[in-house]
């Protein structure tokens, strides 16, 4: 008798790509009793994305490649790990699970790689241990997460009100080309709110003026890039600046570089340069990179969809 030699089972994973996001505009209001600033703020998904692979496993652990992987947390600490426990718990899975995140949107840069993680691990572990949740549910899990987790599930672009977490999608034509500079410094998100309290705390109006934004719609309505490079928009770069002053040379290097606009993205310190097409893009990502004004230069087109299974073996 001859034995017909068997394929091993591929391990059961699965595979799930989140994006990275900019806000093209931010506008903060004044602290509340939390502790939290009430926002209005237009996400832009982009296409620098976060990886996470998720397979069976008795506990929960997690491990990390890619650039600034050991800066990442490994701990409890880790956003992926949270958002996993939380949805054991939710739907009462007894077992564990072992996420790898493969990292690329930068770490603590303002792109909001966490939450991405975050987002990832939840479609993640949804799709491994087949929930049956709904989207709705996953929603309210990544609000619970963190205020940016929900922009990462739904990507595209969207008007973020509340802390960041209240989305309404946003129309836009076509594709916008940017270039980052990043600097592997980071930048802490609460040391920059506590630095724009200090800065505008006496003048913050007591609601963030959403209506400031509808040049910045309507640019993102006409596809129209040049508009949108003049309607960006940041409430924390100063506070961002006064943490970090060289963070002045990136967004000089960008405005002599042609972009249609620059802005500190988010908290910082990622600096992000609007261009007039993907060439222009590698223009001033390779100015950032001649200047050496940044630790890594990355290019990417937006808007892209948010977290996504990209495959799953059974
Ligand atoms: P945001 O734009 O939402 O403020 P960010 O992009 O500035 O976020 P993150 O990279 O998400 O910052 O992480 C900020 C901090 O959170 C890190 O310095 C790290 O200590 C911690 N952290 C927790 N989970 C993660 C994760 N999965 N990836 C990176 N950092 C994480």
């Amino acid at each position: 008798m001859t034995l017909t030699p068997v394929a091993p089972l591929p391990e059961h994973e699965v595979r799930v790509r989140a994006p990275g996001k900019i806000n093209l505009s931010l506008r903060v209001g004044p602290r509340d009793e939390d502790g939290y600033h009430p926002l209005s703020t237009v996400f832009q998904a982009v296409g620098v994305f976060e990886e996470v692979v998720a397979t069976p496993s008795e506990t929960f652990e997690l491990t990390v490649s890619g650039p600034q992987a050991e800066v990442v947390p490994t701990d409890d600490g880790n956003l992926a790990l949270q958002a996993a426990r939380l949805l054991a718990e939710r739907v009462g899975i007894d077992t564990g699970v072992h996420l790898h995140v493969v990292k690329d949107v930068p770490v603590a840069g303002g792109m909001a790689g966490g939450s991405a993680d975050a987002a990832a691990a939840l479609v993640a572990c949804d799709a491994l241990w087949r929930t049956g949740l709904s989207r709705d549910d996953l929603l309210d899990l990544a609000a619970s997460l963190g205020s940016d987790v929900p922009f990462s599930l739904t990507g595209h672009t969207a008007v973020g009100s509340g802390r960041g977490h209240l989305l309404t999608p946003a129309l836009t034509r076509g594709e916008f080309h940017w270039a980052f500079a990043v600097q592997h410094r980071g930048l802490s998100t609460p040391a920059v709110y506590r630095a724009f309290d200090e800065l505008h705390g006496h003048d913050i109006p007591a609601e963030p003026d959403a209506e400031a934004d509808v040049p910045l719609m309507q640019a993102l309505r006409a596809g129209d890039a040049r508009a949108l490079g003049a309607a960006l928009h940041n409430d924390l770069q100063t506070a961002a600046l006064e943490l970090d002053p060289g963070l002045a040379e990136p967004l000089a290097v960008a405005e002599d570089a042609g972009a249609l606009g620059v802005i500190v993205s988010g908290s910082g310190p990622t600096v992000a340069a609007l261009a007039r097409s993907r060439q222009h893009a590698l223009v001033l990502a390779a100015a950032f990179t001649a200047s050496g004004v940044a630790d890594r230069v990355l290019t990417a087109a937006g808007p892209v969809a948010g977290a996504r299974v990209v495959s799953a073996t059974d």
